[in-house]
């Protein structure tokens, strides 16, 4: 009888599951009639025009066509993100220098040994979140409450923001009312049934004296150090894209057209108002108006050079591109930052298949003592990995794991340069990594933290040996560092919003001196936030529709939430 009742709930669970499917592939396709229909037939005009589908972008674009009555083109110049490297979570490295990735090269570095590093950013519905490694980690409150100093605005700061995090996170862990949300299109939870290198790292982080948090979002985004197995966006081994989660479920509907394969190559003014863009689509320019306002969501790299080819940035450096001057604004492209990041990796005893996104668990330190927030972070890695420079001195063993640990507030500065005037001219980027002294100091007790926590006693049963950097000191080890310096394609920082001469947005993330123009994306921030960037880039959508929405007198269900 037992098995009989089994058999029967086998049964019911195996219809639940087809119907689910059955219903998601009607969806699918009533989503790709009607996008084929609308981008057939574009408009000359659109209420708004949100210029990338990445972090951001995804999210500004949804919020905006939540009310029925308002048009939203949303542009972006990849394709598809229906892929299996981009849905399957444990491939996103096979994304890594495909199409799906912009594939960014930075100049050569005499603080990296002369490399050329490279900096990813995704090329494809979903931006960074289709191809990142879906670690979810909302930055410290010490960053948001910066954040508000600086654009002298209480909505930016960390209480604020935690709302906003609340509001929009579906947290499926252990309920933690005061600080994690349900219910909201961001899907997110503890890394479920992780490799069991995860809780040996988190308690190793402990023996260190780094203490341990019931999640890595809460509480432990307001202390000076903290260890925890990782939140991800992963859902029955299936990435988790902000696109996915915000605008693919609108996409049905007719006031809301995505144009992929569509790049934004310049914006359209009359005096200092923005009328529209201009894209380069099926091997034709095309204009296209916008009636309220453009949003520019294009990531940290490509805002600030469509911003510098339209004639908005440094008037000497716009002049000898014979760009003619729309605004002067000399911060667009300076202040980029990123996290610098260094490998260090231990050959397993015995190989354990890596589980999720390969990456469960994350602890934030400091670099000395007497600071009261973290200044670095460790994300581990199921696999071995590190630079082709280190992998030739060191050599990479077949199974092995690694601590990817960063430097949270590098103070090295890099920037942006055009090479032409044309869209087609590559982006420069100097990224300076690594040039600052501090940091430095900060990479070396980096990776002095990752060796005290990789060498110690609760990870001794995965550890066969230690692979790199081993006991090196002095010219020894800076060599290992600026050899081992790498992006966590964290780029940000280019368009910062503030009130200095430098900022190139003001607290709504209007572009200064422009009419119709905001940035939304990780470009706006003033200073990199302390962790992985893709959480902080949803919040800077939210509170661009937000703005949008109060300014222009919209509807959405967020603020419908929030005052619930
Ligand atoms: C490999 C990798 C791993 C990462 N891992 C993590 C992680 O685990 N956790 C985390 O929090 N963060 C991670 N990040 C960082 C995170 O994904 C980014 O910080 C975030 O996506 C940035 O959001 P954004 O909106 O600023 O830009 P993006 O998400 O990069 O979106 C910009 C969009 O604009 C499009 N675009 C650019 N130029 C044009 C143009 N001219 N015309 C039209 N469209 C254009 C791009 O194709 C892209 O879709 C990772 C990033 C990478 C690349």
């Amino acid at each position: 009888m037992k098995e009989n009742i089994e058999d029967e709930s086998f049964e019911d669970e195996c219809e639940n599951g087809q119907r689910e499917t059955d219903s998601r592939d009607v969806f699918a396709e009533r989503v790709h009639s009607n996008q084929h229909q609308l981008t057939a037939e574009l408009r000359h005009q659109y209420d708004f025009i949100v210029c990338g589908s990445g972090s951001s972008g995804s999210v500004v674009a949804r919020r905006l066509a939540e009310n029925p009555d308002v048009s939203v083109l949303l542009l972006e110049a990849g394709g598809t993100d229906d892929v299996p490297s981009v849905i399957a979570a444990n491939q996103w490295p096979m994304n890594l220098g495909t199409d799906r990735d912009w594939s960014f090269q930075g100049q050569p570095n005499p603080h990296v040994n002369g490399r050329s590093l490279p900096f990813s950013m995704g090329r494809v519905l979903g931006g960074g979140s289709s191809i990142n490694v879906m670690v979810w980690a909302r930055g410290h409150k010490h960053d948001w409450d910066l954040f508000a100093a600086e654009a002298n605005d209480p909505a930016w700061s960390y209480e604020s923001v935690l709302k906003l995090y609340r509001c929009l996170e579906d947290w499926h862990g252990a309920p933690d009312p005061m600080y994690r949300g349900t219910g909201g299109p961001v899907f997110v939870q503890p890394a479920p049934d992780p490799n069991p290198l995860a809780p040996a790292t988190v308690e190793a982080a402990r023996s260190v004296g780094i203490p341990t948090f019931e999640n890595p979002n809460g509480r432990m985004m307001e202390a000076a150090k903290g260890a925890a197995i990782s939140d991800v966006r992963v859902c029955n081994g299936k990435r988790e894209s902000i696109f996915r989660s915000y605008v693919f479920p609108y996409m049905d509907r007719p006031n809301l057209t995505v144009l992929t394969q569509a790049l934004v190559t310049r914006l359209t003014f009359q005096g200092k108002r923005v009328t529209g863009v201009e894209i380069a689509y099926r091997d034709a320019i095309y204009q296209i108006g916008v009636a309220v306002e453009v949003v520019l969501s294009l990531g940290a790299i490509h805002t600030p050079k469509v911003l510098m080819q339209s004639g908005i940035g440094d008037e000497a450096e716009l002049r000898r591109w014979g760009i003619p001057l729309v605004q002067h604004l000399p911060g667009v492209g300076q202040n980029f930052q990123d996290h610098v990041a260094f490998d260090c990796v231990w050959e397993y005893q015995d190989a354990i298949a890596p589980r999720n996104n390969l990456s469960e668990a994350i602890f934030f330190s400091t670099s000395q003592s007497g600071l009261d927030n973290p200044d670095l972070f460790v994300c581990q890695a199921e696999v071995p990995k590190s630079s082709a420079e280190n992998a030739a001195r060191f050599g990479l063993p077949a199974a092995g794991w690694t601590l990817f640990g960063a430097v949270a507030q590098p103070k090295s500065r890099g920037c942006l340069r055009l090479t032409g005037a044309n869209p087609s001219d590559p982006i420069l980027i100097d990224a300076n990594t690594l040039s600052e002294p501090d940091d430095l100091k900060a990479a070396i007790a980096c990776v002095e933290l990752c060796r005290d926590v990789g060498n110690s006693a609760p990870l001794r049963p995965f550890v066969r040996r230690e692979v790199m950097p081993g006991n090196l000191t002095g010219a020894e080890l800076e060599r290992f560092i600026r050899d081992a310096a790498t992006s966590f394609w964290h780029e940000t920082c280019t368009a910062k919003m503030g009130r200095d001469s430098m900022s190139v947005v003001d607290s709504n993330l209007r572009v200064y001196g422009i009419d119709n123009l905001r940035i939304a994306d990780g470009s706006i921030l003033p200073r990199i936030t302390t962790g992985n960037t893709m959480a902080p880039c949803v919040i800077i959508g939210e509170r661009a529709a937000e703005i949008l929405q109060l300014e222009h007198q919209l509807q959405t269900s967020l603020q419908t939430t929030s005052a619930a």
